[in-house]
């Protein structure tokens, strides 16, 4: 999607992807290898600029390249969104809003949070989780060892469980002169931990709460001295934001910018990394993206309603596994609203899971 974006912009694309079978490889050069193979990096080096848009790339890997070309965001960003105790602590020094948390390194800590934190919580690996894996919500004192087992004894950080309204992102976008723009805050929807709606913008969204989150969204990218999307995830009570984890790429939250914004979070992302002047991130109409997962639905059915998008990513569905997305827009709530159940009514859209 980043390369869709930019080659109307009139540049190439090379992509690392250790998998044979990358969507990228449609949209420009793919290098089949790890992300840290010698014969990668070389190409990546000899690119005008690097990006990522995957955490989980080794941040040795963005260290060493950022020596010989530039690399956005910074390696630093990454750091700091691979490690939740990190990242926590990054929120809690810039005095933003978050759950309270305890690190967790063996069995005796974790009884000690759970008396410091009370029940329920929830235990998070600090590395390599995402969409709801490596974590356990402990109810009562018994689960102390069952959550134990469950992350594996990997280093870890337990959380107060947010009794939250809603679960909130921002999309935020910060250019290589300091330049920001700043999406609407959505609201998403997840189902088994996995992103499965995204309105946007998000119903009753206020202009306070706006402000809130690009608060705390200046302050964390001028910490981080970040270049490029940066999206982070919130939960609202009341009129209260708490951060929850940050993203340091586009994200899936943001998809559908592409159809629902004026520039999306993709175009904004290459802009930003190549030093061009930032778009306009206001939203064109209400919209609603929908995820595909572990099943695709008749291609036909889905664009034989009205305004509606789909993006299918050349992926074999297995369950769990995002392979597509729907963006459809409407001109008021009211009108979104039909077409969002028209096409949750469509075989496939929903998760059968
Ligand atoms: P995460 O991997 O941190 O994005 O968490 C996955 C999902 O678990 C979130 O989208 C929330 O729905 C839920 N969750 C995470 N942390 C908490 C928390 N401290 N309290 C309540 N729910 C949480």
């Amino acid at each position: 999607m980043l390369a869709l974006a930019g080659i109307p912009l009139g540049y190439r694309f090379v992509f690392v992807d250790p998998s044979p079978r990358a969507p990228a490889a449609a949209t420009g050069e793919q290098l089949v290898c790890g992300y840290t193979d010698p014969v990668g990096l070389d190409a990546l080096a000899a690119c005008h600029v690097v990006t990522y848009e995957f955490e989980s790339v080794p941040v040795e890997a963005a260290e060493a390249l950022a020596s010989r070309v530039p690399v956005f965001p910074p390696p630093f960003a990454l750091k700091v969104a691979q490690d939740r105790l990190a990242e926590k602590s990054c929120f809690r020094s810039l005095g933003i809003g978050t759950a309270p948390f305890e690190a967790v390194d063996s069995l005796a800590d974790l009884s000690r949070a759970v008396e410091a934190l009370g029940l329920p919580a929830v235990l998070k690996t600090r590395r390599l989780g995402y969409d709801g894996k490596g974590q356990f919500v402990l109810k009562r004192a018994e689960d102390v060892e069952r959550a134990w087992d469950a992350v594996g004894g990997a280093p870890s950080i337990l959380e107060g469980f947010v009794r939250f309204e809603r679960e909130l992102s921002l999309i935020a976008v910060r250019g290589r002169d300091g330049q920001t723009e700043f999406y609407p805050l959505v609201e998403n929807h997840h189902q088994h931990g996995i992103l499965r709606k995204t309105l946007a913008p998000a119903p009753a969204l206020t202009p306070e709460l706006q402000a809130v989150a690009e608060g705390f969204a200046t302050s964390i990218l001028e910490h981080l001295g970040y270049v490029g999307v940066l999206a982070i995830e919130l939960f609202q009570t009341g009129d209260a934001l708490l951060v929850n984890e940050i993203a340091p790429r586009v994200h899936n939250s943001g998809h559908y910018s592409i159809e629902g914004s004026r520039t999306s979070q993709f175009e904004n992302h290459l802009r930003a990394i190549l030093g061009l002047p930032l778009g306009d991130a206001s939203a064109l109409s209400p919209s609603c993206m929908l995820n595909l997962v572990g099943s695709l639905p008749n291609s036909a059915d889905v664009i034989a309603i009205p305004d509606a998008h789909l993006h299918l990513y050349g992926k074999a569905p297995r369950p769990g596994r995002k392979v597509g997305h729907i963006t459809v827009r409407g001109v008021d709530a009211a009108e979104l609203a039909a077409r969002v159940s028209a096409l949750e009514a469509v075989p496939g859209v929903r998760d059968p899971g």
